[in-house]
């Protein structure tokens, strides 16, 4: 008989996860709480793009799908930085050439749902919550449009319901769970820069731009409509204080005036657009016996700040698929394997994510920390078979999420040593280099 799989979420990673179970051959039955995201538009107001980088195009590449969906991408190389006089100043992410992908998240999933909904062992029940888990016998609850009750027996559940998942919440009570919730003591508002005449981009294109002010910051991603999507992420202290249309206006005058100008919906926006939380989910174990398994944001909330989420939570579905190709049918052996190989990664990424929230909004306005941005950048070009930066190791690579952060440890050490011996002349000599590689080995 047919291995039989329910998916709880059919979210980013929850739909990707159908796909590769069901190219397996096994029966998925995949519940998703909202209505139909290829009918109704389900994402206003929240992280409308995202960046797509290389795991997740990995994990795209395996369905054939990772082509199709960078024709719609817009690269972008760099971080372009407004100080509050308007000057600019473009620091590049990678190498020539490298570059994050802003994608639309409704159009990613939509993708995915459509081609999952081509599986015929793939059925897809929408406007179905999950309200209840028996972990022992694999079954889930699903509450139904009409307030009706539908539990489903399955071999397997896998968990890809969110940053609040139901599945985890069913977990949280079993023996020796451990969990924690973290939220970052800002929170997100998204804006908008539109279009100009006929599509035209009003701020560079092939960018991310971000806004750093020290406590907050604004960040704006570009849209193929020639729009922008801009985030601003500020402490809700602040938020508290902006309550009339002047401190609104007023605020954003002082602070992203050369932005105010292109922003002409910005009090609508300001006022109609929710304020979203940011939160570290971090637990374990993510498995139970073979029964059930957490996946994406559900088993690793993180904050955005390193764009990894989703990347991340496709990277899950990779590792869960090379785990049936190594263990075949023991799915104890999978689903452990699985947990033991990701959570040292997820925990690493969710770690790099906070720190590149104070990287972001206030560091890259300190000169001691873009000299050494600099050098990094220097090194990557001069010695790419030695030296790799974090961004690029977490950005760029496939290697664990776990080794582009002990690594970047390292880096720094040798960052501090070269700006302390006089600084970036001398890295052009590989003399002096060889006497300190091995402070990153
Ligand atoms: C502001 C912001 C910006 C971001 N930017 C980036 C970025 O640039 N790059 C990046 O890689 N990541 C980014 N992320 C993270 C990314 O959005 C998440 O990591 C990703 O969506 C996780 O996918 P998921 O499928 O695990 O969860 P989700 O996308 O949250 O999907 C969960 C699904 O489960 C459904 N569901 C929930 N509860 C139930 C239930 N009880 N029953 C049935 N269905 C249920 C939901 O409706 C949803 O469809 C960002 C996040 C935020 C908040």
């Amino acid at each position: 008989m047919k291995t039989k799989i329910t998916i709880v979420g059919g979210g980013l990673s929850g739909s990707l996860l159908a796909i590769y179970m069901a190219k397996r051959g096994f029966q998925v039955e995949l519940f998703e709480r909202r209505p139909d995201m290829r009918k109704t538009a389900i994402y206003q107001g929240r992280s409308i793009n995202l960046a797509l980088s290389t795991r997740g195009l990995n994990a795209l590449a395996k369905i054939g799908l990772d082509t199709e969906i960078l024709a719609d991408a817009i690269p972008m190389y760099g971080r372009m930085m407004h100080s509050k006089t308007g000057e600019l100043s473009y620091h590049a992410y990678g190498k020539q050439g490298q570059a994050i992908n802003s994608v639309s998240r409704g159009r990613l999933n939509q993708k995915l749902i459509e081609l999952a909904d081509g599986f015929e062992n793939i059925n897809i029940h929408f406007n179905a919550r999950c309200i209840d888990v028996n972990i022992d016998e694999a079954k889930a609850v699903f509450e139904l449009e009409d307030g009706t009750l539908h539990t489903v027996q399955s071999d397997r559940i896998i968990g890809t319901d969110g940053a609040f998942a139901a599945t985890r919440g069913k977990l949280q009570i079993t023996d020796r769970f451990n969990y924690s919730q973290t939220y970052l003591h800002v929170g997100y508002k998204e804006l908008a820069i539109p279009a100009g005449e006929n599509g035209s981009f009003l701020l560079e294109k092939n960018a991310l731009h971000i806004w750093p002010r020290g406590s907050f910051m604004m960040i704006a991603l570009p849209n193929p409509a020639g729009d922008f999507t801009c985030t601003l992420f500020f402490p809700y202290e602040l938020f508290d204080r902006l309550q009339t249309d002047k401190s609104i206006v007023d605020f954003f005058e002082q602070e992203f005036a050369d932005a105010v100008p292109l922003m002409p919906t910005l009090l609508a926006d300001f006022k109609q657009n929710p304020i979203g939380n940011l939160v570290t989910v971090k637990c374990y174990p993510w498995v139970k016996a073979d029964k059930i398994a957490l996946m994406g944001d559900a088993a690793h909330a993180i904050v955005p700040f390193y764009g990894q989420g989703m990347n991340c939570s496709f990277e899950d579905v990779v590792v869960f698929d090379q785990m049936i190709d190594r263990f075949g049918d023991d799915w104890n052996a999978i689903f452990d394997a699985y947990q033991k190989e990701r959570k040292p990664n997820a925990d690493a990424i969710a770690d790099l994510a906070v720190q590149n929230y104070y990287e972001m909004a206030d560091k890259v306005a300190d000169k001691h920390f873009l000299h050494k941005k600099h050098i990094e950048h220097e090194l990557t070009e001069l010695y790419p078979d030695k030296f790799k930066s974090q961004y690029e190791l977490t950005t760029f690579s496939l290697s664990g999420y776990k080794y582009a952060w002990d690594q970047g440890q390292k880096n720094d050490v040798l960052l501090e040593k070269i700006i302390a011996d006089g600084g970036e002349e001398k890295i052009k000599d590989a003399v002096y280099m060889e006497q300190l590689w091995h402070l990153i080995q």
